[in-house]
């Protein structure tokens, strides 16, 4: 079984808080959106800007900014 070579996330929650960190900082990271693996059951951030305005995204990011 292929491994996941993304950063696992436990909760959606826990992903978007990273995606903040990311993207309010100046690294070079690109990730714009969150999704859930079918592989390992966890949330990873991707850079696919398709995903930016995805559900998960938005309801997580919108958690988290309150
Ligand atoms: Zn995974």
């Amino acid at each position: 079984m292929h491994a996941c070579t993304k950063i696992p996330y436990p909760t959606m929650y826990a992903a978007a808080l990273a995606l903040r960190e990311i993207q309010s900082s100046s690294t070079r990271r690109r990730e714009v959106g969150i999704h859930p693996c079918p592989q390992c059951a966890a949330f990873h951030l991707t850079s696919a800007r398709s995903s930016a305005r995805n559900r998960w995204t938005t309801l997580a990011m919108a958690a988290i900014a309150r």
